[in-house]
């Protein structure tokens, strides 16, 4: 074992809504098959913001005080007896979930569904798996992912979030060439946009209500068209109903760079959760083509079927991702090298440092736009420790 292994871990614990407290905890002991990593980026998510503010996350709730955090990568400081692939100073994308490796689903490459899955700064596990908004991380080495030199900490953060979009992209089979409409121009929607155009996808239409995340997406060329969805509330599930049409038909009619429309796409991505829009991705979907459900809200939606079946299309739900950090990172070189994906270093908006600004980067990223009326997209948390 290393003598740079610290004995302890410092990090911000969540003890009610919007109460953070540093907290000093034993560090668990290091297996044959660990390593301890110095946590050094990480990039916050709505899951955390929820967490937050909520003390939930939907049905998931804090029972003891939770270190938040899932979005991550550091430097390896110590590495267990029997782990031949890291070493100490290896730079890592740590992924969160953490399954059991035993199971059907996670013997057929489905372990994003193993039930036994702990996941970093989740409370969905007892006792909770604790995120990385600490300074140290015992962690099992085969769910570290090396860094290439090119990325950052905070660019190996953000695999996790990309990774989530990855998984989108392959659970609709995206095929070069093919149209996508992407609604939702927040972090995930924008990275969603992006690896469907590393999929290969020529036409692009993202959509949100805020004018601001559009124009965002449209300046960060992750989309060919942009759409500011009418601020309208439904009153009752007709009128929802109504609404998601009149989006997709209006969606069918903004013209993209080159000039044509996209009357309905072959793919749409849902990344709100919001239900009229679930509805709208029915409709702004071609026939035969995906509706893919990436975002989380509402638990039960009222879903226009009958359009669906006499369409056939097929509706795509997600639930974060399954052996996609290594693509994601390909995507994110891909993205540095300035080739034809964005940067997507872009998406931090904002940056903090040390663990005594994890309640102001909290703050921070449970806002749309900071003091100075900048937008905030993501917000990243860096230590050197
Ligand atoms: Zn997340
Ligand atoms: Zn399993």
């Amino acid at each position: 074992m290393s003598s740079m292994i610290a004995e302890s871990s410092t990090g911000q614990y969540l003890l009610r809504p919007l109460t953070l407290e540093s907290q000093s905890r034993p560090l668990q002991e290091l297996q044959p098959n660990d390593v301890a990593i110095a946590s050094r980026a990480t990039t916050l998510c709505g899951s955390d913001m929820h967490y937050f503010q909520k003390g939930r996350n939907g049905s998931i709730e804090v029972r003891e005080p939770l270190c938040l955090g899932h979005e991550s990568a550091g430097e390896i400081v110590a590495v267990g007896s029997a782990v031949q692939d890291r070493k100490v100073g290896d730079r890592v994308a740590i992924e969160p979930g953490v399954p059991c490796n035993d199971c059907d689903l996670c013997l057929n490459g489905r372990y994003n569904l193993c039930t036994k899955l702990r996941f970093r700064g989740s409370g969905s596990a007892w006792p909770h798996y604790q995120g990385s908004l600490q300074s140290r991380l015992v962690h099992p080495a085969k769910w570290t992912h090396k860094l290439a030199e090119e990325l950052s900490f905070e660019e190996g953060a953000l695999l996790e979030p990309l990774s989530v979009a990855v998984h989108a992209c392959r659970r609709a089979a995206v095929q070069k060439g093919s149209s996508c409409t992407i609604i939702g121009a927040g972090a995930v929607g924008l990275l969603c946009a992006v690896a469907a155009r590393y999929y290969g996808s020529t036409e692009i239409l993202i959509a949100d209500i805020a004018e601001t995340r559009v124009n965002f997406a449209l300046k960060l060329g992750v989309a060919n068209a942009g759409y500011v969805v009418p601020t309208k509330r439904a009153r009752d599930a007709t009128e929802s109903l109504a609404l998601a049409k009149e989006m997709a038909d209006s969606l069918g009619k903004i013209r993209c760079d080159n000039g044509a429309t996209v009357p309905r796409s072959d793919y749409t991505f849902e990344c709100t959760g919001v239900e009229t829009c679930v509805q709208a991705s029915i409709y702004a979907t071609k026939s035969g083509g995906k509706a893919v459900l990436v975002g989380m809200g509402t638990p039960n939606h009222l879903l226009p079927l009958s359009e669906a079946s006499a369409r056939e299309i097929d509706i795509v739900p997600t639930w974060r991702y399954a052996d996609c950090y290594a693509t994601a990172a390909e995507i994110m070189l891909e993205s540095k090298r300035g080739g034809s994906l964005p940067d997507l270093s872009q998406l931090i908006t904002h940056r903090f440092e040390g663990l005594e600004q994890v309640p102001t980067a909290m703050w921070t990223a449970c806002t749309t736009q900071d003091a100075d009326g900048a937008m905030v997209v993501k917000v990243a948390l860096n230590l050197r420790n």
